[in-house]
């Protein structure tokens, strides 16, 4: 089989290169407590994401995308904690702060305009009593919006921006639109209080094609307007094909590479990302090519397997990938390819890597029976 290609052409992104790092991940591990022990969600995350960046996480379900997220903006379960690391966040005047340590009223202060978060639509933020209009106001005079004129303005806009009817949707309540609208009232509410940095878990997902295909065009024309920098969480490759200009892949809560968008779709490193990259649909209206999956499951996190925790599942492990796990290095002669694999360089240099990390649904089926 030939390397799939998303739906559209990741371009590559070198903008933001020497843009300052405004969020530095350092060695976060992130634990759920349960009835059989702490169980580890997030595993040592260390990454950078610089100012104006778009940086997708993305991994198979409960590889730790959204336990990242949520650790990064206080908002984990109590039955979480986060049992190491810091995240330095840079605000817009250079001063720094410690997500994991700052106090409960810094952090509120914070919340909204430096910083937001949009959820899965099914998941929708917006209180279904209160009408867009006093969602909008409420949130815009706890941050320090005094006029309502303003905010109203302000909103407005916004939400001409993402493309809705302002002055009928700043009228209503959430129940009265379709989740594709409230998803982009949630947008444009995130953008409020200028925020310098926007995490989105799963933005699309629960809406349909369409209404996600109209989603991921407001997104990319707010941050041209904006500039704002952005995580967004997914397990759809085609929207980080499309979205992000540096994609994190991550594996049993772990960051197992992490490098520009066309890197990671042209040259992945590691075999998880290239097993990931075999489940993308191929461009509608060429050949069909059955939907691959990578073979074996996802692990126990209760249960990690030693060393490099994909070993269960990759062709290419080997005794040192049972014992080492593999720290994230950078690959010889790139700026910013991380990579966390005893054997990148035989998985880059095997034609058949991409025959290696597929399993087709034929024979998935088959093998279920
Ligand atoms: P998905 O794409 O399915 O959302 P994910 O990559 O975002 O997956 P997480 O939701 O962060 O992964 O989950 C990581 C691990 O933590 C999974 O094993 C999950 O079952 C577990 N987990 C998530 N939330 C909780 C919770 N509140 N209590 C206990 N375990 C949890
Ligand atoms: Fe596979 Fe070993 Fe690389 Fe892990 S370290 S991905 S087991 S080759």
């Amino acid at each position: 089989m030939v390397q799939q290609q998303p739906a559209t052409q990741p371009e590559d992104s070198t903008r933001n290169e020497n843009a300052p790092v405004i969020l530095s991940i350092e060695n976060m591990s992130v634990e759920y407590k349960t009835p059989s022990g702490w169980m580890q969600a997030v595993r040592n995350v260390t990454m950078d994401i610089r100012a104006g960046d778009a940086v997708a996480l993305i991994g198979e379900s409960g590889s730790g995308k959204s336990t990242l997220g949520f650790a990064l903006l206080r908002m984990l379960p109590r039955t979480a904690r986060i049992s190491s690391g810091t995240a330095i966040y840079r605000d817009r005047n250079g001063k720094t702060y410690d997500l994991t340590e700052i106090d409960d009223k810094t952090f509120r202060r914070m919340r909204w305009r430096e910083f937001s978060m949009v959820f899965q639509a099914a998941q929708n933020s917006l209180n279904p009593v209160l009408k867009v209009s006093d969602t909008f106001l409420e949130t815009g005079r706890a941050h320090g919006m005094r006029s309502r004129h303003e905010i109203r303005q302000k909103a407005l806009k916004l939400l001409q921006m993402v493309q809705l009817d302002p002055d009928r949707v700043y009228n209503s309540f959430p129940h009265e639109l379709s989740g594709g609208m409230r998803q982009r009232v949630s947008i444009a509410l995130a953008l409020l209080l200028d925020p310098q940095l926007i995490i989105l878990d799963e933005p699309t997902t629960a809406l349909d094609i369409i209404t996600q295909r109209a989603i991921i065009d407001v997104v990319k024309n707010l941050r041209d307007e904006f500039d704002f920098t952005m995580i967004f969480i997914s397990h759809d490759l085609s929207l980080a094909a499309e979205l992000a200009d540096r994609v994190a892949t991550m594996y049993a809560g772990e960051v197992v590479e992490y490098c520009n968008v066309r890197e990671t779709f042209y040259n992945p490193h590691h075999p998880y990302t290239v097993g990931l990259l075999n489940a993308v649909p191929p461009i509608a209206g060429t050949d069909f090519t059955p939907l691959t999956a990578i073979p074996g499951a996802t692990p126990n996190l209760l249960h990690i397997p030693s060393g490099c925790a994909f070993h269960p599942r990759c062709p290419y492990a080997t005794d040192i990938c049972v014992q080492e796990d593999p720290p994230l290095v950078l690959l010889e002669g790139t700026r910013n390819h991380l990579v966390a694999c005893h054997h990148h360089d035989e998985v880059t240099k095997d034609p058949e890597v991409w025959e290696k990390m597929e399993v087709t649904a034929e024979a998935q089926t088959q093998a279920i029976g």
